[in-house]
C-alpha cells in the first residue's frame, strides 16, 4: 500500500501532527526513539518478556462451540485479550510504551484516562518497572469512577484531579500535554489508544499488533489457514488495529469493525482535524466534535485511529454499527454459551458477529477479538436489567 507512509505518520490524507512548536520538537524526538527501538532486538526481546512473564501472553485462542451454534455459519475463535493480567488489551501497550520511556531516560510517566481503564493499565505498568506515575483525570470523572482511582493510588499512581473545563477526559489531555511541554526532558507521555499525532498510533499499534501476530500462528494451527475475517470493537482503534495488523496485507481476511450506535465514528464521520491529526470525525451541524455516548466507558471519543480512517476509505476494512440492544443480547448470550463475560466494549464485536457469521459455511473461520473481560460492567448491566 503505497499510500502508507506510516514512518511519517500519514495513512492516505490522515494522520499527521497538527500541534504548537513546543510540542512537535518532543513528538519529533519521541518519534525518533521509537524508530531506533522498534526492530531493536534487545528491545522487542525485553518487550517479549514483559509479555510473558507479567501480562500473561500469549494469550489462548478459544473455540467456541456453542456460540457458533447459536448464531450458525462461520467458526467462531475468540481471542482472549480478557485473560491479560489486569483483564484488557490496554496493558500490551501500556508496558511497551513504559518500557520505551525507560530507554529515554525519562523517570517520570503522565497519562489521561477517563473512565479509568488506561490510567490502570499505565500505573500497573509503571510499579513493575519502577517508574513515577502521574495520571490527570477530569474532576467529574474521578468522581464517577471512584474505585478505578483507588486502583491507581493502590498501585503507587499520583492521580491529579482536573478542574478545568468540564472536568472530563479532553481536560485531562489538556493537563496532560502542558506538563509535556514544561517537563518534557524527564517525562513520558503514555498515550492509550491508536489516535493522537504521529508517532503515536504507529507505536501503539506496534505494541498491539502481538494479537494479530499469535492469532494468525494459533489459526493456523488450528484450522491450516488463515481467518476468512477478523471482528473487533473499535473505541480509539487500538484493540482492533493490533487484531488486523498482521492481516492487514492479506486480501483474502475480511477485517470488520463493531462501533456502538451512538458513537459511530467510522460509520457517519468525516474527514477533519482533532486532538493534533486527521481522521473521521463525528460533528455536530456547527463543524465541532459531537458529543458521544455509549453504555461502554471505553468507546466515547468522537475520534478514530488515522489508519482506521485510511482502511474504511480505501475499502480494505469495512465498519458497521450495533445497537445498544444487539449488545445486551451478545453479553449475556457469551456468558452463557460459553462461560466467558466480555466487556461491554468487547461485546460490540460479538453482537457483530451475529450478522457475518451466517454468512458463511462451517468450513470458514472468524476470530472475534475479546478486548476485555466484563467484571468491571457486572455492576452496571445489572442497574440496567433492573430499569428495564
Ligand atoms: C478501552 C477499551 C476498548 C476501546 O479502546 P480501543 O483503543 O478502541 O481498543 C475496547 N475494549 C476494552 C475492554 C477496553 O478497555
Amino acid at each position: 500500500m503505497t499510500q502508507v507512509r506510516e514512518e511519517q505518520g500519514y495513512y492516505g490524507e490522515f494522520g499527521g501532527s497538527f500541534v504548537p512548536p513546543a510540542l512537535q520538537g518532543v513528538l519529533d524526538g519521541l518519534a525518533e526513539t521509537f524508530e531506533a527501538y522498534r526492530e531493536d532486538p534487545e528491545f522487542n526481546e525485553e518487550f517479549k518478556a514483559c509479555l510473558r512473564e507479567f501480562v500473561g501472553r500469549e494469550t489462548p485462542l478459544t473455540y467456541a462451540p456453542q456460540l457458533t451454534e447459536a448464531y450458525g455459519g462461520a467458526k467462531l475463535y475468540l481471542k482472549r485479550e480478557d485473560l491479560t493480567h489486569t483483564g484488557a488489551h490496554k496493558i500490551n501497550n501500556a508496558v511497551g510504551q513504559a518500557l520505551l520511556a525507560k530507554k529515554t531516560g525519562a523517570h517520570r510517566v503522565i497519562a489521561e484516562t477517563g473512565a479509568g481503564q488506561h490510567g490502570v493499565a499505565t500505573a500497573t505498568a509503571c510499579a513493575m518497572l519502577g517508574m513515577e506515575c502521574i495520571i490527570y483525570m477530569g474532576r467529574l470523572d474521578m468522581e464517577r469512577q471512584a474505585l478505578n482511582v483507588f486502583r491507581m493510588e493502590l498501585l503507587g499512581a499520583d492521580v491529579v484531579p482536573v478542574d478545568r473545563g468540564q472536568g472530563r477526559l479532553k481536560d485531562a489531555v489538556d493537563a496532560a500535554l502542558e506538563d509535556l511541554v514544561k517537563n518534557y526532558e524527564t517525562t513520558f507521555y503514555l498515550l492509550g489508544s491508536a489516535v493522537g499525532p504521529y508517532p503515536f498510533p504507529a507505536m501503539v499499534k506496534h505494541f498491539q499488533s502481538v494479537i494479530s501476530e499469535e492469532s494468525k500462528q494459533q489459526l493456523h494451527e488450528r484450522e491450516g489457514k488463515l481467518p476468512d475475517a477478523v471482528i473487533a470493537v473499535t473505541g480509539g482503534g487500538s484493540n482492533a488495529i493490533g487484531a488486523f495488523a498482521h492481516y492487514i496485507d492479506e486480501p483474502g481476511v475480511r477485517l470488520i469493525g463493531a462501533e456502538p450506535e451512538e458513537a459511530a465514528t467510522l460509520t457517519h464521520g468525516v474527514p477533519a482535524e482533532i486532538h493534533g491529526f486527521k481522521c473521521l470525525v463525528l460533528q455536530d451541524e456547527n463543524g465541532e466534535p459531537a458529543p458521544t455516548y455509549s453504555i461502554a466507558a471505553g468507546l466515547d471519543y468522537p475520534g478514530i485511529g488515522p489508519e482506521h480512517s485510511y482502511l474504511k476509505m480505501s475499502g480494505r476494512a469495512e465498519y458497521d454499527t450495533v445497537s445498544k440492544q444487539e449488545v445486551m443480547d451478545a453479553f449475556q448470550l457469551l456468558s452463557r454459551t460459553e462461560g466467558i463475560i466480555p466487556a461491554l466494549e468487547s461485546a460490540h464485536a460479538v453482537a457483530l458477529a451475529k450478522r457475518i457469521a451466517p454468512q458463511y459455511d462451517r468450513d470458514a473461520s472468524i476470530i472475534i477479538n475479546i478486548s476485555g473481560r466484563g467484571d468491571k460492567d457486572v455492576q452496571q448491566v445489572y442497574e440496567m436489567f433492573k430499569e428495564a
